[in-house]
């Protein structure tokens, strides 16, 4: 994939997101070169899921205004580098790792989403939607943590993007004051938007084919 090919499409999904939508470009397993050309092309804001592939990424090619938001399954080992290194988690579903986070981070706080699992999927990670709001209440308790919204990856054609984005209506009609949902990949991002997005997370409609 060549580097004119990321930035034609990159504009040609920009073209189709309602201006309130933020891309983010999905690099995980792409090579810092199509991570640069993206970057060349304007993208801020990346996505990765696996911790040192990750860092070894954000080390050579990092800037002011780059974001990186992890996505990825959490593990207890791996949440100082996370803290350290990350802008958003997007994959956030247990406490224990919320206080981690929390201990490790400096700074800014750290911008969180709750990984919900709006499918029941045994195969995924997420919290059931009956637990979501104890869960964002017990996130009040870490400084370090800035609840955002909620992130979803459901199940191939479900209603589950609506799902979503009722229960995210919900909440702030509870005062919860979100103001991101993640959902949307290169094959559903249309119909995750039409159902209210406002994040979508696309790797191979950008970068191609991952290793
Ligand atoms: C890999 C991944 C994506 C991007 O998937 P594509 O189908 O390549 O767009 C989005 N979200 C999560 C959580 C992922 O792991």
């Amino acid at each position: 994939m060549t580097t004119a090919r990321i930035e034609n499409n990159l504009k040609k999904i920009k073209s189709q997101l309602p201006c309130n939508v933020t891309l983010i470009a999905v690099s995980k397993r792409q090579s810092i070169e199509k991570i640069q050309a993206a970057m060349a092309a304007g993208q801020l804001a990346f996505g990765e899921n696996q911790v040192q592939e990750a860092v070894e990424k954000i080390q050579r090619a990092s800037g002011e205004k780059i974001q990186w938001h992890f996505i990825g399954t959490l593990q207890s080992n791996k949440t100082t580098l996370i803290a350290e290194h990350f802008d958003w988690v997007q994959s956030l579903c247990s406490l224990k790792h919320a206080k981690r986070l929390n201990d490790a981070r400096k700074d800014r706080p750290l911008n969180i989403l709750i990984q919900v699992n709006i499918d029941h999927e045994a195969s995924k990670s997420g919290l059931d939607v009956s637990e979501v709001r104890r869960f964002a209440k017990a996130l009040r308790d870490f400084p370090r943590l800035k609840l955002r919204g909620l992130m979803c990856i459901p199940e191939k054609d479900s209603d589950a993007f609506y799902r979503m984005k009722s229960l995210f209506d919900e909440m702030n009609a509870e005062g919860f004051e979100l103001d991101t949902l993640s959902m949307g990949m290169s094959d559903d991002y249309g119909r995750a938007v039409e159902a209210g997005s406002t994040m979508v997370r696309i790797g191979s409609a950008i970068f191609g084919e991952r290793a």
